[in-house]
């Protein structure tokens, strides 16, 4: 697709919007969860590291890297759940596609609605071998920026047409009902935690609070459901009470940063945790009898990214949503870098008398000018 090596391909808000809105959401997530679930499958072909993260009194920001040997991936997040209030995002993110062989990046994509998209087929793709057979209700606690795309990743790929949903603010509720009206599910608009997660075979919890929040308590946990915990993904920022861990078989991406940011942190650093690759992969059992509580502890990792930017990648021929990005210095000769500079320079007569205009666009005199 790169006519020149300088020019990588270049996914704006914009076009990310008319990508999702071209391909159809509903196929959009089905097709990003096979290659998730393909990159989870050779799960021991990447680099694997936690995530880099700094971390500040209202947020963080975390760099998140991973490769397969021949591509390079990451994404730049931040969560910030004040900034809601300010008019902007609580998770905001780009990411970078690379070739491992030249180190040239081949992909800079806007990754805010990519990560909704990939958070939600994540869980979704998790729930389809952790949550109890025959699932259609979920009761979704939250109903931020997420929690659309979430109910659209479980409705097409576990067939939840049923939703039962609560929010502190009425006003996100009452948003999410609307944004999800239409679209082939029955949702009732709850009073309370207690009332969303009655009857609900899966129940998401998708808050956003910087602190060790109780969203869910032990008595809200009946036997055979299956928890979508999404909220909780930092140091000191839990959902859960910590009793319904211990009454839960719990499933992660990538343990050492789970250990680090999940619900799980809770817990001694010891205690046992499924990785979700192997249960995808065939290696380990997901769900294996009615009444057990299974729980996918979600953190958000970069190979999801990298699936998802790959994803991308792979529909930006077909669809020429993207543009060309002058990115990469790239003089004819390589080490003529400096010289490229000088040849873009303005010719020096366009200046006033006496005095010439330097590469960098300082007025310089004659006697000093880099003469071209
Ligand atoms: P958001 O700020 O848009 O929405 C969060 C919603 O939670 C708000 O509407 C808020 O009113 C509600 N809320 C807060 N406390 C609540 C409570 N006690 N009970 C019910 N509702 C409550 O945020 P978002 O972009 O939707 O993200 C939600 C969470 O998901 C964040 O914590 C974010 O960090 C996390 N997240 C996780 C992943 C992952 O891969 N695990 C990916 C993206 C985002």
């Amino acid at each position: 697709m790169q006519a020149k090596l300088n020019v990588i391909p270049f996914v704006s808000v914009d076009h990310m919007m008319k990508l999702v809105l071209e391909i159809g959401v509903e196929r959009f997530v089905k097709e990003l969860a096979t290659y998730i679930e393909e990159d989870f499958r050779r799960w021991e072909s990447f680099d694997k590291t936690p995530r880099v993260a700094s971390h500040s009194t209202d947020g963080v920001i975390e760099l998140m890297p991973t490769s397969d040997g021949e591509t390079y991936g990451f994404k730049y997040v931040n969560g910030h759940p004040q900034n809601t209030r300010f008019g902007r995002q609580t998770v905001t993110a780009f990411g970078v596609l690379a070739d491992v062989g030249s180190g040239y990046p081949v992909l800079l994509t806007e990754m805010t609605i990519l990560t909704a998209l990939r958070t939600a087929v994540m869980s979704a793709v998790a729930a389809k071998y952790l949550a109890p057979k025959g699932a259609r209700t979920m009761a979704m606690i939250g109903n931020g920026a997420q929690s659309e795309f979430q109910a659209i990743a479980f409705k097409e790929i576990l067939g939840i047409d049923r939703l039962r949903i609560y929010d502190i603010d009425p006003s996100a509720t009452a948003r999410c009902k609307k944004n999800l009206e239409g679209l082939g599910f029955n949702i009732t608009a709850c009073a309370s935690t207690e009332q969303a997660v009655e009857g609900a075979n899966i129940v998401t919890t998708v808050t956003a609070d910087k602190q060790y929040a109780t969203i869910l308590t032990d008595n809200m946990v009946g036997p055979g459901i299956h928890i979508n915990a999404i909220g909780g993904d930092c140091p000191g920022k839990t959902e859960l009470h910590r009793d319904i861990l211990l009454r839960s078989d719990i499933f992660v991406e990538y343990t050492p940063q789970t250990r680090i940011e999940g619900e799980i942190q809770q817990l001694d650093s010891d205690h046992p945790v499924v990785e979700l690759w192997q249960v995808i992969a065939g290696k380990a059992y997901g769900r294996t009898a009615e009444h057990q509580i299974t729980l996918f502890d979600s953190v958000g990792f970069a190979i999801e990214d990298f699936s998802a930017m790959r994803y991308v990648r792979d529909r930006l021929e077909e669809t020429g949503l993207f543009e060309e990005l002058d990115l990469l210095a790239d003089p004819d000769e390589p080490r003529d870098l400096f010289g490229m500079i000088l040849r873009a320079a303005k010719p020096a007569s366009a200046n006033v008398e006496g005095f010439k205009v330097s590469p960098f666009g300082h007025n310089v005199s004659s006697q000093v000018s880099i003469d071209q």
